[in-house]
């Protein structure tokens, strides 16, 4: 303990330390304590007490926070009300874009429907065409004439013979040979009838009757209905001919017979 000095022994060394001091130094008048009332001690009251009471009731004595919590709140109210009125500008411009869909959607289906309606009168029109083109070709085929037999040859004409009238035009051809009807008709005879023999008369859509004569062969009864060309029998030698022959005799409106000659050439026949 001899060479190392004491703590005493520190303090004890005079000149090198100066003695502690007991507190700060004040002016003269406020040694004795911290009480006396003068401005800065006030000051200093004030804010010990501040701090205290900030703690407990902020919204009193800490205006500072108490703004920044409004603002807070203030700008909280604001982004909601924006988010609010962005949505509502959403919802609006959605009903909008809806409204124009609609009428987009009405308008294409009008639209549509104009279309169809043109398609279907234009197809109406176009079946109601074709109908009347059909029909036409059906008229034009079932109003054609022909010649009642193919090869025959023009024996003799209409006109008198012998002293009597000939009603007809005759054409030499070899029995059996198939003969047409000369057009759309109806079998009005079918039978035996004096010099004719064997005979059939047809009555033809425009009231034409036509007599064929000395057939061999009958292939149809009254009211039989014909088209252009259907076989009503065969030529042959039947009843008052000289030879194997067809008889035609051409009754306009079933009346009286007239030449066959004048009368096919307007039918376009011989
Ligand atoms: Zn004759």
């Amino acid at each position: 303990m001899s060479s190392s000095p004491s703590y005493d022994g520190r303090h004890r060394a005079p000149g090198r330390h100066r003695a502690p001091r007991r507190g700060p130094r004040v002016p003269a008048g406020f040694r004795g304590g911290f009480i006396l009332p003068t401005a800065a001690a006030a000051a200093l009251v004030v804010t010990a007490t501040g701090a205290t009471v900030a703690e407990s009731s902020p919204m009193h004595v800490d205006p500072t926070g108490h703004q920044a919590t409004t603002r807070a709140q203030s700008a909280a109210l604001a982004e909601f009300d924006r988010v609010e009125a962005t949505q509502q500008r959403e919802v609006q411009a959605t009903a909008a874009q809806s409204r124009v869909l609609e009428a987009q959607r009405i308008a294409r289906s009008a639209e549509r429907r104009a279309v169809a309606g043109k398609v279907a009168k234009q197809k109406a029109q176009a079946a109601a065409a074709a109908a009347v083109a059909k029909a036409e070709a059906k008229r034009k085929s079932s109003e054609r004439w022909l010649m009642p037999i193919k090869g025959a040859v023009f024996t003799s004409g209409y006109g008198w013979r012998w002293g009597r009238m000939h009603q007809g035009d005759d054409f030499g051809t070899p029995i059996g040979t198939p003969l047409h009807a000369m057009s759309s008709g109806t079998i009005v005879f079918a039978g035996v009838q004096g010099g004719y023999g064997n005979k059939v008369e047809i009555e033809y859509w425009d009231g034409t009757v036509s007599v064929f004569g000395h057939m061999n062969s009958i292939a149809v009864s009254v009211g039989d209905k014909v088209a252009p060309g259907d076989v009503v029998g065969a030529s042959g030698n039947t009843g008052h001919s000289t030879g194997p022959h067809l008889h035609l005799e051409i009754h306009p409106g079933g009346g009286a017979a007239i030449d066959p000659a004048p009368w096919l050439r307007d039918h376009g026949l011989q």
